[in-house]
């Protein structure tokens, strides 16, 4: 899943999103809600985990003004341990579920899958790219009646890069998304898993090299 996390304590931010990117899942952090609010405005996420306590904005007015613009992503707030009240304004305000800090981050991950399956049962999904076909139910990959057997990261990357063809991601920002690292070393582990997919999945090919810049899926006309 495509995964929002937005909360202002850094590490744990980081720990969450760790924990959700090695489940397979994307995921983009975001410290306040303002930017929160702005990040769902450009793209959709399927899950936003939401902490309530946030410098500026509260998750509470996040929350309600998502629900208000018709944002249709399940949403997991994190409240303050035994704040009955923050739980019950957070269902109020059109959370899907709640977790009270400190959690175990697996208690998270099994939340997070709970909540994928019951979206799953209602609205099956799959990325479409010519004959490439993705179904994030189940993650089965199809080129026409081909089956394709990818690992999780590679998945992963096919799954960033299927969601907005024709966007050119540059290899650091595919590096954050897939792995969530910056170094100079991690930047040939991008160009790698390119080439395994393209060995896998491309041809005729779909996976396209922007000179200076980095990769963009499309189908060439
Ligand atoms: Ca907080």
């Amino acid at each position: 899943m495509h995964i929002l996390v937005v909360e202002d304590e850094v590490r744990l931010a980081r720990h969450i999103s760790r924990a959700l990117i090695n489940a397979g899942h994307e995921a983009v952090v975001l410290h306040d809600g303002e930017s929160a609010l702005t990040a769902t405005s450009r793209s959709r996420f399927d899950l936003i985990i939401l902490d309530v306590m946030l410098p500026g904005i509260d998750g509470f007015e996040v929350l309600r003004r998502l629900r208000k613009a018709h944002v249709d992503s399940r949403v997991i707030i994190l409240t303050a341990r035994g704040e009955v009240t923050d739980r019950v304004a957070g269902l109020s305000f059109g959370a899907d579920d709640y977790l009270a800090k400190p959690f175990a981050m697996q208690e998270l991950v099994a939340r997070v899958i709970a909540l994928g399956r019951r979206y799953a049962e209602k609205a099956p999904i799959k990325l479409e790219l010519s004959d490439l076909v993705l179904d994030l139910t189940n993650n089965e990959l199809h080129r026409g009646t081909r089956k394709i057997e990818l690992s999780v990261r590679e998945l992963t990357l096919l799954r960033v890069l299927m969601r907005e063809p024709g966007r050119v991601f540059t290899r650091t920002e595919l590096c954050e998304k897939v792995w969530e690292r910056e170094h100079e070393y991690d930047m040939k582990l991008v160009e790698v898993f390119i080439s395994r997919l393209r060995r896998k999945i491309d041809s005729p090919p779909l996976i396209h090299t922007v000179r200076h810049l980095g990769y963009t899926m499309r189908e060439e006309p």
